[in-house]
């Protein structure tokens, strides 16, 4: 059998093309991270080849003595990198990513058209959380189940619990979700499980964004309030890409949350489990449990706050004035600019960060604000120092977006990108080139 350079050259160029932009750019995504050497060497290994549908002890195929150990060894070692007692809690390591393992608790624990409240899209929730707008159930969330969306007070940027109270009790969802995409601050658990308590809600926390600062215990333990947890395991973790749900092993509000979660991923809505991201992800909860790791996740949040407080020097306003977390939110708007036209020109000098909705925005398409995060350059060996610098950059590259927008005729989206792409526009002589 050949190797990737002869079998397909094509697909190796490309590889070799997207690690030479992952190695030159400045990698701000905050939902992003370099895994490590040995999770991709689990990722890329025969696990691939093996069908396990079912759970250890209880698969639907043979020869599934070793995936047994493997996945038994991830439960583990999940349980154990988030300090639990397995008598309380159990685990899934089978979602494929984090969309999935979400839906999946919604289908364990409601009915179709049952109600759900999670932060609002534009205000940093997920899709999966049940967006939709005025006109369109947009994702999955949605059009099976009916949701509304809580919101942050537009003047702190925190979220608005006395509002979520107010609109729990009118609208009497069955299952509450805390959690964000793009929210620089923690969630006040006991006060949101206050409120679905009240209503007799779950209380479920999505910590994607998170998972590697809660298992440092750098940011408040969602356990200690959630009946049900969901994660991906990329981000902060550092894992492979893929999903777990952590579940009460006692009953919660008369449903067996470990049969109906585990029900729900397989034969609900999954076949077989992706082993080999199984393997990634045992590799990257052991790596998990090490001081290294914790000291790391130290690293991301004073890197974090580094950027925000040079960031905040230069005149930006942050969404909530500033981080306790991995991300900022800039708010652009006072500027006169977006985050669609500073993404653009960043992307060009190899600065990667994504356009953001911030409270108040009239477009998603459009949004007002861009979000930056800081775990994958602390993986590469970012300090306080550097991430000040990275703050100079991005300042530089909104400086060249406000000159650019007043150069272009025209004041659509469109003819600013056809400017940037066009020979006339260079960054040439700029800090930035
Ligand atoms: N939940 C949150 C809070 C997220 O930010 C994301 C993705 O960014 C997801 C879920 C979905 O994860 P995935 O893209 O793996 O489906």
């Amino acid at each position: 059998d050949n190797g990737l350079s002869e079998a397909d050259p094509e697909v190796r160029a490309i590889i070799e093309m997207e690690k030479e932009r992952q190695f030159k750019s400045l990698e701000l995504i905050a939902s992003e991270n370099f895994t490590y050497r040995a999770v991709m060497e689990a990722v890329g290994s025969c696990l691939t080849n093996k069908y396990s549908e079912g759970l250890p002890g209880k698969r639907y195929y043979g020869g599934n003595e070793h995936i047994d150990e493997l996945e038994t060894l991830c439960q583990k070692r999940a349980l154990d990198a988030f300090h639990l007692d397995g008598k309380k809690w159990g685990v899934n390591v089978q979602p494929l990513s984090g969309s999935p393992a979400n839906f999946e608790v919604y289908t364990a624990v409601l009915k179709p058209h049952d109600r759900i409240m999670g932060l609002d899209l534009s205000h940093g929730g997920h899709l999966s959380h049940g967006f939709m707008t005025p006109k369109r159930r947009v994702s999955g969330t949605s059009i099976y189940f009916e949701s509304m969306s809580y919101r942050l007070n537009e003047s702190t940027g925190l979220v608005d619990y006395d509002k979520l109270e107010e609109m729990a009790d009118r609208f009497k969802p069955k299952l509450i979700i805390a959690g964000a995409s793009a929210y620089p601050r923690d969630f006040d658990y006991p006060r949101m499980r206050k409120i679905a308590d009240a209503v007799g809600a779950f209380l479920m926390m999505d910590m994607a964004h998170i998972s590697g600062l809660v298992a440092a215990s750098v940011l408040a333990n969602p356990f200690d309030y959630c009946d049900i947890v969901t994660t991906t395991t990329h981000k902060s973790l550092r894992g492979p890409r893929g999903g777990m749900i952590f579940f009460k092993k006692d009953p919660v509000l008369g449903v067996d949350l470990e049969s109906a979660i585990n029900n729900a991923v397989f034969p609900g809505l999954q076949g077989g489990p992706h082993n080999h991201t199984i393997g990634g992800l045992a590799v990257c909860l052991k790596y998990a449990q090490s001081p290294e790791f914790k000291a790391y996740q130290n690293k991301v949040v004073s890197n974090c706050r580094a950027l925000a407080s040079r960031l905040t020097e230069l005149g930006y306003k942050l969404v909530s004035g500033g981080s306790d977390n991995h991300l900022v939110l800039v708010d652009l708007r006072p500027l006169g600019i977006d985050g669609a036209r500073v993404e653009k020109i960043l992307d060009k000098a190899s600065i990667t960060l994504n356009k953001n909705s911030v409270p108040g925005d009239k477009s998603a398409v459009v949004p007002g604000g861009i979000r930056i995060g800081s775990p994958a350059m602390t993986t590469r060996g970012f300090t306080e120092k550097d991430f000040i610098a990275v703050a100079d950059y991005i300042h530089e590259g909104v400086q060249i977006t406000i000159d650019a927008k007043r150069a272009v005729s025209g004041s659509k989206l469109q003819d600013f990108m056809k400017f940037v792409a066009s020979p006339e526009f260079s960054l040439k002589d700029r800090v930035l080139d």
